[in-house]
């Protein structure tokens, strides 16, 4: 069984009870529902609370850092009051697409790991081209005890710096893309019970699908490269990531 840890059910097509049917055909047990703003983290917090295998977390994206006003995180903060709702997220800093002017993309960020460290909830945590910005931030703050560092595209030594803090790495479909080498040489050097899988579906479709739309059962897809990576069985792989989804998640998985 494998655990999808960040897919946005309210940006694809098909409605939530199909994805969540189709990804467990896929043998994708339990999906998180990651939340951009306040509708799409109320919709994620929603499909929590009837669908048993979503759960959902709540953030303001770096794009709309802006939004993060203090009624929103106020709201945001009653959102993470669910036990469902397990993470505060996806927050970060974007310097790539730069959509927020950074100081209100930091002060936002800030602000989610501050919430989630007061909550004791994991930190979904989205970085372009901000690195240095987003360690010196979760240090300055206070970091959560939980955060992923999700759709992680950095080198092995970054890979290293965020292994050193405590902290978790997510690989989606960029791992498998035949210009990433440095992905997998970073992807090698993580222990797979500090590593979790994710498709940040609709975006980010694994090799050989790029550029269509994803879904939560190609994290198989993910899942195989990271076994060639590490020269162990997919079964391996799955179960190792699972365990560390749970845990970082505190996820209820079916079976429990
Ligand atoms: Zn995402």
């Amino acid at each position: 069984m494998l655990v999808d840890t960040h897919c946005h059910l309210h940006l694809l097509e098909e409605p939530p009870e199909q994805v969540v049917a189709e990804a467990r055909a896929e043998g994708v047990g339990h999906l998180v529902d990651v939340g951009i703003d306040l509708d799409s983290s109320r919709r994620a917090a929603a499909n929590a609370a009837r669908l048993p295998p979503v759960s959902a977390t709540a953030g303001v994206h770096p794009h709309d850092a802006a939004a993060l006003d203090d009624r929103a995180l106020e709201e945001l903060r009653a959102l993470l009051a669910d036990e469902r709702v397990v993470a505060a997220g996806e927050t970060g800093l974007d310097y790539y697409r730069d959509r927020s002017p950074r100081a209100v993309q930091r002060a936002a960020f800030a602000a989610h790991v501050r919430l989630a460290a007061e909550l004791d909830k994991a930190l979904v945590v989205h970085n372009r081209e901000a690195f240095a910005d987003v360690l010196a931030i979760l240090r300055g703050e206070g970091a959560p005890e939980r955060v992923v560092f999700h759709c992680f595209t950095g080198d092995r030594r970054a890979a290293e710096r965020v292994l050193e803090a405590g902290w978790y790495l997510s690989f989606a479909g960029t791992v498998t893309f035949r210009n990433a080498p440095e992905q997998r040489a970073a992807c090698a050097a993580v222990p797979l019970d500090r590593m979790v899988l994710e498709t940040d579906s609709p975006f980010l479709s694994p090799h050989p699908y790029r550029g269509r739309p994803n879904h939560p059962g190609r994290v198989a897809v993910t899942a195989a490269t990271v076994a060639a990576v590490h020269g162990v069985p997919v079964e391996q792989v799955a179960a190792a990531t699972t365990a560390t989804a749970a845990r970082v998640f505190g996820l209820r998985l079916a079976g429990d």
